[in-house]
């Protein structure tokens, strides 16, 4: 079993697995590092769980579009809500820089 350690894309800058969806160069690029990735097929199923769902990028091979195709063949559902908790009190907060 490979781990995300295992993960060719860690090796470079992420950026290039997020290509814009008219990037098709892009995305060649980004299905021809993950067709030679160890952890390709945990990395899909990461991406199709609801509880670690990805909207975007391209993930086992998979862009976004391809993966909803197949989230819905699977019939696997939304993805969970994330909960970010309460947001912090005023006072509490980081005061932005100017
Ligand atoms: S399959 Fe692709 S996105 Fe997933 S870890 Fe491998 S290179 Fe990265």
């Amino acid at each position: 079993m490979s781990t995300m350690a295992d993960s060719l894309c860690a090796q470079f800058d992420l950026d290039a697995m997020f290509p814009a969806p008219t990037d098709l160069l892009g995305i060649a690029f980004a299905k021809q590092t993950c067709g030679e990735c160890p952890a390709r097929a945990e990395c899909l199923e990461w991406a199709l769980d609801p509880a670690s769902r990805c909207n975007f990028g391209v993930f086992g091979g998979l862009t976004a579009e391809e993966r909803r195709e197949l989230i819905r063949q699977r019939n696997l559902g939304n993805a969970d809500r994330l909960d970010y908790g309460k947001f912090p009190p005023k006072k509490a907060r980081i005061a932005p820089a100017v």
